[in-house]
């Protein structure tokens, strides 16, 4: 899709990072965005980085309050947009909500895997679902879904590992590839992508480490300066001499310096 002008956007995860800057630049390029997000500070925000004041007449930017993980909430959501941007149609579909923190299946409870898992990966499935027919009714529209480098490989970073996201973000991609199939045999007009992007210094990166070690801090908790400890010895390190607060600062360094060349050896490897 080339030319935006006049066209409807929807956006998942609209209040900050990719969302944002997404909806930023189709709005500029004359595009009608509707977005959903938890947070509807963040989404105000948004809208307002957006200009709306500047917009041409009749130029629509509108937020809604859903969890991409609950259904009725993505329906109710449908409706609004539907109702505010007078319109039975979308073109675009940008699957971007997501969180991170699931962490290692060792020191998370179920609940908290699950959670990350039905955001990540739940919520591109309902967003689907729930937004299909709309795209179905346009001349042209394309669905992008958002995985990560996790989704080609699981990262593990020194001491950090992130089960359930990578898990999540693995079953983007697959769906991605099938719904691509789907399309094409059943409604060729309706493109879709996946996007695995790196490391990007947005909150989402911040918040999953404070999750996964379950305090405010962006630190270790004890039991991954054990595991990362264990894995500095797997690699011929002698730690014996080393304090944990060593261990932590080498293995945030290292889990740092893998996100930033996660993209780089996930091409190679492919
Ligand atoms: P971000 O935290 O800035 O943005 C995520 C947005 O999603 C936030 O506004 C948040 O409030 C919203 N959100 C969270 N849970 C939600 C829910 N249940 N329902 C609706 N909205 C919800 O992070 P980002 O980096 O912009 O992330 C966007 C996407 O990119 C995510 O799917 C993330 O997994 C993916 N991604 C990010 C990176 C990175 O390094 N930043 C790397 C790979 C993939």
């Amino acid at each position: 899709m080339k030319d935006f002008a006049g066209k409807i956007a929807v956006i998942t995860g609209g209040g900050t990072g990719m969302g944002r800057e997404l909806a930023r630049q189709l709005v500029a390029e004359g595009c009608n965005v509707a977005m959903c997000d938890v947070s509807a500070d963040a989404m105000a925000e948004t809208k307002r980085l957006c200009e709306v004041e500047k917009l041409p007449q009749g130029l629509r930017v509108t937020t809604h309050v859903a969890d991409v993980s609950i259904e009725d909430q993505l329906k109710r959501f449908r409706d609004e947009l539907a109702e505010q941007q007078a319109t039975d149609k979308i073109h675009l579909l940008f699957n971007n909500a997501g969180i991170g923190g699931g962490g290692s299946l060792f020191t998370n409870t179920r609940e908290q895997w699950e959670r990350t898992f039905n955001i990540c990966w739940g919520g591109v499935y309902l967003g689907v679902r729930t937004f299909l027919p709309m795209l179905l009714k346009s001349d042209e529209g394309h669905i992008i879904n958002t995985s990560s480098v996790n989704g080609f490989w699981a990262s593990v970073g020194m001491g950090v590992s992130h089960t359930a996201y990578s898990a999540a973000k693995f079953a983007v991609k697959g769906f991605t590839e099938a719904l691509i199939n789907d399309l094409r045999l059943n409604a060729p007009h309706i493109k879709c992508s996946v996007v695995m992007p790196g490391h990007i210094g947005t909150s989402i990166v911040s918040n999953s480490r404070k999750v996964q070690s379950g305090t405010e801090s962006d630190r270790l908790n004890p039991n991954e300066i054990l595991q990362a400890r264990q894995r500095l010895q797997g690699m011929g390190t002698n730690t014996s001499a080393m304090s944990d607060e060593d261990i932590q600062n080498i293995a945030l360094d290292r889990a740092r310096t893998f996100r930033d060349e996660a993209p780089m050896t996930a091409a190679a490897a492919a």
